[in-house]
């Protein structure tokens, strides 16, 4: 098989994006809108409905796609004669696909056409600087229409978590630690997420967000009730308009940029059809990562915290009285830097600031601390 790069021709119009607001309209409406607006052929079809749906986190975390979205879109294709399928490779799997499922309410929202779709896969050959092939659902690599279900939440390491995020979903579980494994450095890791999404560009996204997520997303940031629901065919021009209404300089959203360049999407203001209010967020918080301070701090930093492979922000595991030793966080380690003793304890010289133990710890064991501290820390030591 070959690589399939699926390209969309958006140099020559608008892309369109609605932003609802889900206290003046119902969630049924708002989806029987969407498919007015952006048509899809769904009778007799397969169509993969892809949330959010990061582990076993309850709906309250606000973590995965909230199962009002979910129910409302699959109550819609049931009775347009679809053949649909809800599913996910989450990352964090504690009890297992279905037990996480069922936690975060997806699998009753679902009726029936919750699956496991890490069971049956292919490796697919990529057309990638990072890796050469990578394990894919069929659901994915066989549907005939792909609707994309992410939710309107904060990255701490790529800056949002929107459309082209949700598609790192794709890979069936224990490759996602590789791939991080050969992205040490965000800059690759936000190409490689590009990579990921042009296996199989949605033909839809709708994002779920009635909750935003601000701060340290995409698991311990806090929530912030926004009653939106945005929808577009352009997961690109999606994406911008969450950063913009989070207040993103876009810039700093690279797989944003990088898609644009690859043709997959539009992001300027200019080339994108808003309809519905898409004002910024007054006060919300952007990860500290991404904050001015730590931008402006980088590049003169970039040194050494390179030689350390430290980021300007680094995970530091500091609740043992939340911590019930499950050690999730150091199986989700891609470069094992974590061992339990009995807790958890990071080996900074190996550690690549992924943030993948902070997102997966049900328990919110862990903080965000400045990357720099912790080299002037390596740095006393070693004198
Ligand atoms: S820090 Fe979290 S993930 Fe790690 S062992 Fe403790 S509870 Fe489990
Ligand atoms: S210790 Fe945490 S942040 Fe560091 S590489 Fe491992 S999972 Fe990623």
């Amino acid at each position: 098989m070959t690589s399939m790069i699926l390209r969309k021709g958006y140099s020559m119009s608008k892309s369109k994006v609605i932003v609802y607001d889900t206290n003046k309209q119902d969630m049924k409406s708002i989806i029987e809108d969407v498919f007015v607006n952006f048509p899809q052929d769904v009778k007799g079809k397969k169509v993969l409905i892809k949330p959010n749906m990061l582990g076993p986190f309850e709906v309250e975390r606000g973590v995965t796609t909230n199962p009002v979205l979910i129910e409302a879109l699959v109550d819609y294709l049931i009775d347009c004669g679809a053949n649909i399928i809800v599913g996910d490779n989450p990352g964090g799997q504690g009890g297992g696909v279905i037990a996480a499922a069922k936690k975060s309410g997806i699998y009753q929202a679902s009726k029936g056409h919750f699956e496991n779709i890490g069971t049956a896969c292919q490796l697919f050959p990529m057309n990638s600087r990072f890796v050469k092939e990578i394990n894919v659902s069929d659901a994915v690599l066989d549907c005939d229409i792909l609707i994309d279900l992410p939710r309107f939440k904060t990255h701490a390491y790529a800056g949002i978590s929107g459309s082209i995020k949700n598609m790192f979903g794709i890979v069936v579980g224990p490759g996602k630690a590789k791939l991080h494994f050969a992205t040490p450095k965000p800059d690759d890791f936000h190409e490689l997420l590009v990579d990921l999404y042009q296996v199989r560009v949605p033909d839809l996204v709708i994002m779920d967000g009635i909750y935003a997520m601000e701060g340290m997303g995409p698991t311990t940031g806090n929530l912030k009730k926004i009653d939106k629901v945005l929808a577009s065919t352009d997961g690109v021009a999606l994406d911008a308009t969450m950063a913009r209404m989070m207040g993103f300089d876009i810039e700093l959203i690279r797989h944003i940029l990088v898609a644009n360049e690859r043709n997959l999407g539009v992001y300027k203001e200019e080339d994108i059809e808003l309809v519905g209010d898409a004002s910024k967020i007054e006060g919300f918080e952007l990860p500290i990562s991404y904050s001015a301070e730590v931008k402006a701090t980088a590049p003169k930093m970039a040194g050494v915290l390179d030689l350390y492979k430290l980021s300007t922000t680094v995970p530091n595991f500091c609740k043992p009285e939340n911590c019930v030793k499950c050690g999730e966080c150091a199986k989700s380690c891609p470069v094992g830097a974590i061992t339990m003793d009995p807790y958890p304890v990071i080996n900074r010289k190996k550690c690549i600031s992924c943030y993948c133990c902070a997102e997966l710890c049900l328990r919110e064991c862990f903080e965000y601390i400045d990357g720099t501290q912790v080299f002037e820390t390596l740095f006393s030591k070693l004198q």
